[in-house]
Formats: structure tokens, C-alpha cells, sequence
């Protein structure tokens, strides 16, 4: 598992009527129910366990401190016994955090041969958590309920889930996009209001002029790119003319001061994700590929033609990716509509995460036709069969949609020999007519993000955290009810703007 991105506080409700006894009971369960929940959690986060919640006042405190505490990622909170809703007023409206109500209780089964009266005033979360749970209804606070013993399976991965969902959006709240170049002339789903962006996300969308990345790619030593050929050799199956001695060996070390420059504007300048524009490239004598592709492998996100919504999903959904999952930028370029069942062939121009295969890349080079630069270098691969997801970020004028459609990614009908970039191929459910149709309909961009490992949950979780629509397409999705569901939603989200 890769290192711990932070905290979850773990929060217990109760009251001083119980008496100091019951009180010490209620926090030895409650430290047992964390442990159990710990256990099972599958997300690089740590659960922290905090003193048992009693009055107004320590309720107010934790949240303030839950708020401002940086590390903290959200917080789980449990009415072990019954906490009157009242006191949890003012400290949930000074919640800046995701919250997770974990209702639960110590005991998995009754003793009902032994049952008593103590028993019951012990274990009341039955109806402290429903008093509880009326109240967050009331103040309209998003947050996810997980019902079920700590133990159960199920529960320990709604938390996982939600734990992720929770990464993805402390990644979204620090997050910073580095554009180098403006927006691809003409398109229109690539541009969109970034001031918008900040205020609902939280992150800062930054222009970088193009001659930046150049002047930092001439300053880069032959020694240090030289360096980083010879790592290139070893982690890949670079192509013969490009190695040490080969004919074209000088543009893999031009590659390679590319990928130095960028990481260093990008480490400098705190960015996580980026934009490149290949009608905008001044000086630079390749489109970046190969250092694209490496950085997004280090968890960048980026996004082609100045696309910074696909760039800043890419980053987000690769913080919510579980260890040894793939996760990258992608293209919807061309179909196979037969025979067999139609196949969507994805790629960039040469912008493809290698995450998603576990096969050793290629490196090549060869000619991309549009642009007028030279040959670019770039790693060639194909992404592995797999289940999976493609999600886009659209600013569809009044607000921000997410879009998230089911795949199935699978080999290639036959074998690219002619095909010199990296791709995949899908299955999109429910079908591809139904899903490119449906997509369209919500109109989603033909830049997406494919993930094989984030779950519909950690998405669904993420969404409502962020407070974004969120329109799904799976293999539950009807078009008519879609239809509905589309204009339903333009209602919901015209109307909830109005009032807030
Ligand atoms: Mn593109």
C-alpha cells in the first residue's frame, strides 16, 4: 500500500446522563468498533480514535479542529449511545470536512439469553443514530451512511470507498494546474470558467507561457538527459535506433530533457497536473510524449490541446487510485461498430499512461503527422483486459458534471502492427450505441480519464462530497429514463442555485 495520505478521525457520541461507568464502557467499545473498522480498511489513510463525545462544547471543538487540521481528511462519527442532536448543532455547521456517519454497534449478534436492561442502556445506537442522522438531514450537509457490524465485508468497503473519495478531495482542494499554452483553437469543451473552478474545487488553474518549458529544456545538461536515457534502457524496450549509439539516439536525449524540465517546473511551482497544446509549442522541437507519460506514471494529471478539467481529473482520480491500479488520460478516437460487439479504440496522440498495462513498454519513434515538429518520442503499449471506468469533468455553463461510463477493456480484436502509439480498446456499457448516445446527451467530452481500479462508489462518494452532479452510465441505463434523469437534473441544480 503506498504511504498514508492522511487522517480520519473517528468520532463517538454520547452524553454525561450515562455516568462515568457506562461512559468507560461506551469508549472501550468504541475503541474496539475503530479497530475492527481499521482492519479493514483498504485506503492509505489512518484512523484516529478521539475521546468519547459528551457535551456541545467538546462536539464544537473537535469539529473546529477536524476543520482546520490539514492532515485531517474527514471524519466518521458513531452515537454509540444517545447524544441528543442538538448539541451536535454548531459543531456540524463548523464542519469543513467530509463526513461519514458509521452507525453501528459494539455487538455483531444479541446474548438473548442474557439480555438485560443494562444491556440495552449500553448499546443504543438503534435510535441514537437515527435522532443523530435527523438532524444532519436537517442542516442538508452531504454525507454517506454505512449501516452494519465493523466486521462485515461490505461495510469495511463502503468506508474504503468513501476513505478514497476523501484523498480525492484533499488532492482537489491543493490542487494546482500548470497550462502550458492556452486552449486548443476553436474547441469548446477543452475551455470553461477556471474562476468557477477554483470556487467549487478549490483548485488554481495556472498559464504558463510555452517559452518557459523551452528555456528549461535548453538549460538541462547532455550529461543529466544522457543519465536518464540509460533509466529509460533499463525499465524499457527501447527501440534500437534510439540507444546509446543508435542513429536517432539524440532525440531520446531531447525526450529526456523534456521530461527533466517539466518536473522541474512542476515540483517548483507545486503543480500536480498539467496541459500541453501541440499547435502551441514555440521552440520546443517535440510535442511532449515520453515525459507525459512518465509523469503521469508518477501520479500527474494531464490533460492534451490546454484541456485542464481532464488534466485536473486525471490527478484527482489517480490520488483515489488503489495501490497496482491503472489510471490515465484518454481519447475516444475511432470505432469498431462490427462485426462482434462494437468496440470503442481509445489513444491520445501520444499521451497514454503506462499504468494501465503490466507489460514492459516500448519506446519509438516515429513521424505524428500534424504540427510540423519533429518526431517525437513515446512509449507504445496496450492497455490489459480489465473492468473499468472513462470519467470526464464538463463545465456545462451554470455548473460542473461529471460523467462516469462502465467499461469493459479488452484485447484488441486483432493485432495494431501499423498503430505507433499507445491505446486501448473497450466495451462501453450498456452497449455502445446506448453509451455514446447517452454520453452525448449529457454532453461529455471526447477527452476522458480511464481508470481500471477506481470504484463507481469512490466516484459516487467524491461527486457528493464536491457537491458536483454526478451522471452515470452503466449497464442499468435506459435511455428514456436517461432522457429524464438529464432533465430532472438541469431542474434540481437551476432550482438548489437559486436558493443558495
Ligand atoms: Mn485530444
Amino acid at each position: 500500500m503506498s504511504a498514508v495520505k492522511g487522517q480520519i478521525w473517528f468520532l463517538t457520541g454520547s452524553q454525561n446522563l450515562y455516568g462515568p461507568e457506562t461512559l468507560e464502557q461506551v469508549a472501550d467499545q468504541s475503541k474496539l468498533v475503530m479497530s475492527q473498522l481499521a482492519d479493514q480498511l483498504g485506503a492509505p489513510a489512518e484512523l484516529v480514535w478521539k475521546p468519547v463525545l459528551k457535551t456541545p462544547e467538546m462536539i464544537r471543538e473537535i469539529m473546529l479542529e477536524a476543520s482546520r487540521d490539514d492532515n485531517c481528511l474527514g471524519v466518521i462519527t458513531w452515537m454509540h449511545t444517545f447524544s441528543p442532536a442538538k448539541m451536535w448543532i454548531n459543531g456540524l455547521n463548523a464542519l469543513t470536512k467530509p463526513l461519514l456517519h458509521l452507525h453501528t454497534q459494539a455487538g455483531q449478534s444479541l446474548p438473548w439469553s442474557t439480555l438485560d436492561m443494562d444491556f440495552m442502556n449500553l448499546n443504543q445506537a438503534a435510535h441514537g443514530d437515527r435522532e443523530y442522522a435527523h438532524l444532519v438531514t436537517r442542516t442538508g450537509m452531504a454525507r454517506k451512511i454505512v449501516v452494519g457490524h465493523p466486521t462485515e465485508k461490505p461495510v469495511g468497503e463502503r468506508v474504503t470507498n468513501w476513505a478514497f473519495a476523501t484523498i480525492g478531495w484533499k488532492t482537489t482542494q491543493h490542487l494546482k494546474v500548470a497550462r502550458f499554452g492556452d486552449n486548443m483553437r476553436f474547441v469548446a469543451v477543452t475551455d470553461g470558467d477556471k474562476v468557477a473552478a477554483q470556487l467549487k474545487f478549490g483548485m488554481s488553474i495556472e498559464q504558463l507561457g510555452v517559452n518557459t518549458l523551452v528555456e528549461a529544456v535548453d538549460k538541462v545538461s547532455d550529461a543529466d538527459a544522457e543519465a536518464l536515457t540509460a533509466v529509460y534502457e533499463r525499465e524499457y524496450d527501447v527501440a534500437e535506433e534510439l540507444r546509446v549509439g543508435g542513429a536517432r539516439h539524440e532525440s531520446l536525449v531531447y525526450g529526456a530533457k523534456i521530461e527533466i524540465a517539466l518536473r522541474g517546473i512542476l515540483e517548483a511551482g507545486g503543480f500536480q497536473a498539467f496541459t500541453s497544446n501541440f499547435e502551441d509549442l514555440g521552440a520546443l522541437r517535440q510535442l511532449p510524449g515520453l515525459a507525459v507519460q512518465r509523469l503521469m506514471a508518477e501520479g500527474y494529471g494531464f490533460g492534451g490541446e490546454g484541456d485542464w478539467k481532464t488534466s485536473a481529473m486525471g490527478a484527482i482520480l489517480k490520488s483515489m487510485t488503489p495501490a497496482g491500479g491503472g489510471t490515465s488520460f484518454m481519447e475516444d478516437y475511432t470505432y469498431h461498430f462490427g462485426p462482434g460487439t462494437p468496440k470503442i479504440l481509445g489513444a491520445h496522440m501520444l499521451e497514454v499512461c503506462p499504468t494501465i498495462t503490466s507489460k514492459k513498454p516500448r519506446i519509438e519513434i516515429h513521424p505524428l503527422g500534424i504540427g510540423g515538429k519533429e518526431d517525437p518520442v513515446r512509449m507504445v503499449f496496450t492497455a490489459e483486459p480489465a473492468a473499468g471506468r472513462v470519467v470526464c469533468l464538463v463545465d456545462i455553463g451554470d455548473r460542473f458534471r461529471i460523467i462516469s461510463n462502465e467499461i469493459k477493456i479488452v484485447e484488441p480484436t486483432e493485432d495494431l502492427p501499423l498503430l505507433p502509439v499507445a491505446r486501448a480498446v473497450w466495451e462501453p456499457l450498456p452497449s455502445l450505441a446506448e453509451s455514446a448516445e447517452a454520453w452525448m446527451l449529457a454532453g461529455g467530452s471526447h477527452h476522458t480519464v480511464l481508470t481500471n481500479a477506481v470504484s463507481e462508489e469512490t466516484i459516487e462518494d467524491y461527486a457528493r462530497i464536491a457537491g458536483v452532479e454526478l451522471v452515470q452510465i452503466d449497464k442499468d441505463t435506459n435511455l428514456r429514463a436517461f432522457r429524464k434523469e438529464l432533465q430532472f437534473s438541469n431542474t434540481y441544480y437551476r432550482f438548489a442555485d437559486s436558493i443558495g
